[in-house]
């Protein structure tokens, strides 16, 4: 019979990996909450619209990347490829704004791109994303870079870069977009094709694009950073001072456009060379019109996404994870013993010993041998025969050594034991 596989670049996560994403996520929560963010979740699927109008129709997510479809009664949806847009709606959905607690969320959860499979490149994948609204003051995008850091840090994470960059304002940026508009012309028949055509409606893309030549058609490309308005100019220099105040180091990377079209001023991203071209672990930046331009108050936002497969990857370059095991196998012969064996197992795991119990029966030695797979440090034999007696034989693995213990003293003695042998 021919199998049904999962659908490509979309991965389960089995039990010996889980450990990982439970170890990330947990500390995410606890950086998270330290820093004031409350959890938010939303769907996973969302009107197309809000999407095409927050990310940009001319970006790579909403161009190519996007799971689009039309529901049976023809309306377009479409998998969500990020989780910004999806918390800006809910806020403003929900009025959230008269909330005074509702400044700052995060949601853990799939993302979906129809992108090439690779390593640290997938088609769900999974972020930790971050977002703080109605705050405009510098400090705020020095906190989130630095809370971001800490959490990395907190993972054991420590060779990993921060990229920070300024992308203007409404009010600057347009004279910037001219002057690379005329720069890119020039370029022309070096560029890829869609950035050929994208150099007209949406010039600043060009620098997201990751073709060869259209990076080395950008080496001398005009300069963000010397178009800046004075505000603009201000706020970045604020952000800079906050972060070298608590000792943080960056690198201002003037390329840095980042793939959405929502960000203006601040944006950043934290840089790995251990993963081979999916170099970026996460990123993020300033909205401040996005709230507005979806139909909510005209507050400002700013946050990141982290990549949470790319983050496992580089948490098993460093170190092996050791799996829990049972401590206790409780091996059964004979009918009548498996009943006391489950009130065993049970009494035994309500006093916090993980137990396995045996499951159809076997001889003792195919029993002992499953108990020697699993790595357990004490098997309990419960027979019939001693039974009959009020006793079971607990049989150290290690020593090797067997005791007689009464039945009704056994998660004692057990919990004794795997103490003393603990310590
Ligand atoms: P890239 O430049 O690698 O395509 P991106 O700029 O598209 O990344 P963002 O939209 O900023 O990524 O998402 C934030 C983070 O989510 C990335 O830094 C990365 O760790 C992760 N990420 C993005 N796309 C994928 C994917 N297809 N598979 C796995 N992780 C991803
Ligand atoms: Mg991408």
């Amino acid at each position: 019979m021919e199998r049904v596989q999962a659908v490509r670049g979309m991965n389960d996560i089995l039990p010996d990996a889980v450990h990982w994403w439970q170890k990330v996520e947990t500390t995410a929560r606890e950086v998270l909450e330290l820093y004031g963010y409350r959890e938010i979740r939303t769907p996973l699927v969302e009107k197309l619209e809000l999407f095409a109008r927050s990310i940009g129709e001319s970006t790579d997510i909403v161009e190519k990347e996007m799971y689009a479809f039309p529901d049976r009664k023809g309306q377009w949806l479409a998998l969500r490829p990020e989780a910004t847009a999806s918390v800006v709606r809910a806020f403003i959905e929900h009025n959230l704004h008269a909330d005074p607690l509702a400044r700052k969320f995060y949601t853990i959860g799939p993302m979906f791109r129809h992108e090439r499979p690779q390593k640290g490149r997938y088609r769900q994948f999974h972020q930790i994303d971050a977002e703080v609204f109605g705050i405009d003051d510098p400090l705020m995008d020095a906190e989130v870079m630095i809370m971001l850091c800490d959490f990395l840090q907190r993972l054991g994470l420590k060779d990993i870069g921060l990229h920070v960059n300024s992308l203007g304002c409404p009010e600057c940026r347009p004279r910037f977009r001219e002057k690379l508009k005329a720069f890119l012309q020039n370029r022309s028949p070096q560029l890829c094709p869609d950035c050929d055509r994208r150099r007209h409606v949406n010039p600043l893309r060009v620098f997201d694009c990751k073709v060869d030549r259209c990076r080395e058609a950008l080496t001398d490309a005009p300069e963000l950073a010397q178009y800046l308005c004075e505000a603009c100019r201000r706020h970045f220099d604020k952000v800079l001072e906050y972060l070298s105040d608590l000792h943080v180091a960056y690198a201002v990377d003037s390329r840095m456009v980042r793939g959405l079209d929502y960000y203006m001023r601040t944006t950043f991203e934290v840089i790995t060379d251990r993963l081979g071209a999916q170099n970026a672990v996460g990123g993020g930046g300033r909205y401040d019109g996005l709230m507005r331009d979806l139909g909510g108050p005209d507050l400002p936002g700013i946050g990141f996404a982290i990549g949470m497969e790319r983050l496992i990857l580089l948490l098993q370059q460093k170190e092996a994870w050791v799996s829990k095991k049972p401590q206790v196998f409780i091996a059964v012969l004979g009918d009548e013993a498996v009943r006391q064996a489950f009130r065993l197992a049970q009494d035994l795991r309500a006093h916090g010993v993980a137990a396995e119990l045996a499951h159809g029966g076997g001889s003792l030695k195919s029993q002992m041998r499953r108990a020697d797979k699993l790595g357990v440090a004490h098997v309990v034999i419960v027979g019939e025969e001693e039974l009959a007696r009020g006793v079971v034989v607990v049989r150290h693995m290690v020593s090797k050594e067997q005791d007689q213990v009464p039945l009704e003293n056994t998660v004692q003695f057990l919990m004794t034991v795997s103490t003393v042998e603990s310590l």
